[in-house]
Parts: C-alpha cells; sequence; structure tokens
C-alpha cells in the first residue's frame, strides 16, 4: 500500500518550489491534494494537471494563508471537495533577506504575516477538521532558524518562531493524536530562491563548501523526508525540528 493512501492533504504554498514538489510526492503516495496558492493560478493548475495525468487527486484552492476569511475558505473547499483532512503542510512562506538598515515595518509584517501568523491560521482551522481522529502537521521552517545568516534577521526571526510553535503545539496536543514537526531545508533550488538571487550566487558556491554532502538541495530532497513525516512510518516523532540539509544544519 503506498504510504498515504486515503488521506487528504492541504499543502500551502504548492504552485511551486517546495510546496508543489511535495504535492506530487504525497499524490503520488496515494494522498487527495489541496494545491494552495496565493496568486500564481497557473503554477498551481499545472502542478494539479501533473497529479492527475498521473492518476492521482488533487484541486487548486487560492488563498492568502496570513488572511483569516481567504483560510476559513480554503479549509471549507477542503472539506467539500475531499469530505476532510488528515496532513496540512504549512510551506507558503517568504523571504526577504535584508540590511538592518533597510528593514522596513511593511517587509517585517509581511514575512511574520505570511510565516508565522499564516502558519497559525491554518493550524486553527485545520484542526477543526481532523477531529477526533487526530491529524499530522509539517511546518516548513528553515536552517536559518538556529543558524541565521547575515541579513537574515527577520526572516530568521520568523522561522524561529514556527519551530517554538512547533514544540509548543506538540505538548499542547497531547491525548489529541495530532503529531507536529518542523522540517528545516538547507539551500533549496526553487523559483523563490532563483529569484532572490541566491542560486548561482558567490553566497551559495560558499555554502555548498560548508556543505558535507556537497550541494545545493532541490524540492524532491525536501519532499520524500516530508512523505515520510507525513506517513505511520513516522508515527512516534512529534515536536521535532529535521534539518534536511546536506549536514550543513545538523544539531
Ligand atoms: P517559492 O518558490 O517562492 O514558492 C513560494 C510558494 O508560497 C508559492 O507557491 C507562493 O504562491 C506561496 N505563497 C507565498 N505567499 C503566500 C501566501 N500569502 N499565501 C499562500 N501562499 C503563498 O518558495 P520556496 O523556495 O519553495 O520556499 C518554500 C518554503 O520553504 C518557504 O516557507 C521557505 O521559507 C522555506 N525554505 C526555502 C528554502 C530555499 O532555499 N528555497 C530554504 C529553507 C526554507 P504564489 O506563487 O501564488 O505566490
Amino acid at each position: 500500500m503506498s504510504k498515504l493512501e486515503n488521506k487528504v492533504a492541504l499543502i500551502t504554498g504548492a504552485s511551486k518550489g517546495i510546496g508543489a514538489a511535495i504535492a506530487k510526492h504525497f499524490a503520488a503516495e496515494g494522498a487527495k491534494v489541496v494545491v494552495n496558492y496565493a496568486s500564481s493560478k497557473e503554477g498551481a493548475d499545472k502542478v494539479v494537471k501533473e497529479i492527475t495525468d498521473n492518476g492521482g487527486t488533487a484541486i487548486a484552492v487560492q488563498g492568502d494563508v496570513s488572511k483569516k476569511d481567504d483560510v476559513i475558505r480554503l479549509l471549507e473547499e477542503t472539506k467539500n471537495q475531499f469530505g476532510g483532512l488528515d496532513v496540512l503542510v504549512n510551506n507558503a512562506g517568504i523571504y526577504d533577506y535584508l540590511p538592518i538598515e533597510n528593514i522596513t515595518e511593511e517587509s517585517f509584517h509581511n514575512q511574520f504575516n505570511i510565516n508565522v501568523l499564516g502558519s497559525i491560521l491554518t493550524i486553527q482551522e485545520s484542526i477543526k477538521l481532523f477531529g477526533e481522529k487526530g491529524g499530522n502537521i509539517i511546518n516548513i521552517s528553515s536552517g536559518a532558524s538556529n543558524s541565521p545568516l547575515p541579513t537574515g534577521s527577520v526572516y530568521s526571526a520568523t522561522k524561529t518562531a514556527l519551530d517554538a510553535i512547533t514544540v509548543a503545539l506538540s505538548k499542547e496536543f497531547s491525548g489529541r493524536n495530532i503529531r507536529i514537526n518542523s522540517i528545516l531545508p538547507g539551500i533549496v533550488e526553487t523559483e523563490g530562491s532563483t529569484a532572490a538571487g541566491f542560486i548561482g550566487s558567490e553566497a551559495e558556491a560558499q555554502f555548498v563548501s560548508k556543505t558535507p554532502l556537497g550541494r545545493t538541495g532541490q524540492p524532491d530532497d525536501i519532499a520524500k523526508v516530508a512523505v515520510f513525516i507525513a506517513s505511520d512510518d513516522a508515527a512516534w516523532i512529534t515536536g521535532e525540528k529535521l534539518a534536511v540539509s546536506g549536514g550543513v544544519y545538523g544539531f
């Protein structure tokens, strides 16, 4: 049997990058997948088409995770289409690397609203759908949570906050059969990291030189670990922060 057979999974920010890879891997393991996006309908539709062309089940649902009404609608759509929810992956996130002098209130709030508040809002609505049977939450954090880089003060703070939420909720969910874990990727080649100028930069080369496994990550590297954490193979893992970074962010 496939690892996620009969599971319903919501992946936020799945129109591209790491989220898209997680959506495809989950569907390949039998999950019915909700591909959430903020503005890239074309990207989300492409992910859904690739999944359905391969015999899987998926729908695309627009929704800004930082807006409560959007999140309520996203979960309603999930329930209407698939009858419930088993796995939430909080992947939607933005990174705005800025020197301290250039940080604006807008950049601060945008990053915290999407990366932190967005995750809280989706968790609040998802646990209603988990109900008595429980469920599984994966927060896509970052190695930058433990090892912040220069100009990444605000972004790193959002991910440290997200990891604190993971640990606090793992305890708060005691007795409710809800697992919650963080995955902390190293630098991964995505549309976002390419647009931010990391991929192909001197910073990437320096990073790779410090990485024991000697390369930048690919979205599939993260997605395969997300499948494991979402599956019953990880049934006794909760409240963990798992670095998936070629060794550069190991503890
Ligand atoms: P990406 O390529 O930029 O994709 C970001 C995704 O998030 C898109 O699907 C985007 O949707 C969605 N999104 C953005 N704001 C949203 C919002 N308000 N509501 C709903 N969806 C929203 O990003 P990525 O590089 O794959 O990163 C994904 C996650 O991994 C992020 O949380 C990031 O912090 C984390 N991460 C990435 C790296 C890396 O090197 N790439 C390393 C460590 C951690 P639209 O396309 O519709 O805007």
